[in-house]
């Protein structure tokens, strides 16, 4: 079973990548942490993407496809892989696909976590904090008894300029300007398959589940 998550930021990702991957007994793999193992490992390509990482520079796209190559040729994967955060452009899927058919196999799913616009605004920018004792509230999940007031300390709660409605809404307009196409090449390829994020979590990762094992609608 070879599976690649996307979704955007605040689409509970990660919650549901980690309930899948043991459910199914297959390694969950981000760019970041194969990158991490690769220059920790010293393999060639970890020791020349270190020199782009120490320096502050994007790591190149062939590195960076060597890597994703390398990590999913380990005996862990052989039953199969979650990738989470690769590919993130057309280049990378069809690089991708040339690694799977080496490794004689193929991406099985792609699954889209689908939530409204709306509701992730909603979701990335409720964080509120205590200006006194430093202790964090979410408006839709975890309110104070009492608007903009801290339960601990009485302390005034404020909201980080990370996580106002323009900076979040920007930086979520770019995941999806980013991902349309990527999402059109795996529907093309009739492998997407689209989850509602907006329902329960236990129910998302029913769906997900049961997609996966064909027994989808
Ligand atoms: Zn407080």
């Amino acid at each position: 079973m070879n599976i690649i998550f996307m979704g955007p930021p605040g689409a509970g990702k990660g919650t549901q990548a980690e309930r899948i991957i043991e459910e199914f007994h297959i390694p969950h793999i981000s760019t970041g942490d194969a990158f991490r193992l690769a220059m920790k490992q010293e393999t060639p390509l970890g020791v020349e993407a270190k020199k782009f990482v120490d320096q502050g520079l994007l790591v190149p796209d062939e590195i960076t496809i060597g890597i994703v190559r390398d990590r999913l040729a380990q005996d862990d994967c052989t039953k199969g892989f979650l990738l989470d955060g690769f590919p993130r452009t057309i280049s990378q899927a069809e690089a991708l696909d040339e690694i799977a058919a080496g490794l004689n196999r193929k991406i099985d799913h792609v699954i889209n976590l689908s939530v409204d616009r709306d509701l992730l605004l909603a979701r990335l920018t409720g964080r509120r904090i205590c200006k006194s004792c430093g202790a964090t509230y979410h408006v839709l999940f975890n309110p104070p008894a009492v608007d903009q007031v801290c339960d601990k300390c009485s302390g005034e709660l404020y909201q980080r300029s990370d996580d106002n409605e323009e900076k979040v809404g920007n930086r979520l307009d770019e995941y999806i300007n980013k991902t349309a196409p990527l999402l059109d090449y795996y529907r093309n390829q009739g492998i997407l398959r689209e989850v509602n994020g907006e329902q329960e979590i236990d129910t998302v990762t029913a769906q997900i589940s049961s997609l996966l094992r064909g027994q989808a609608e």
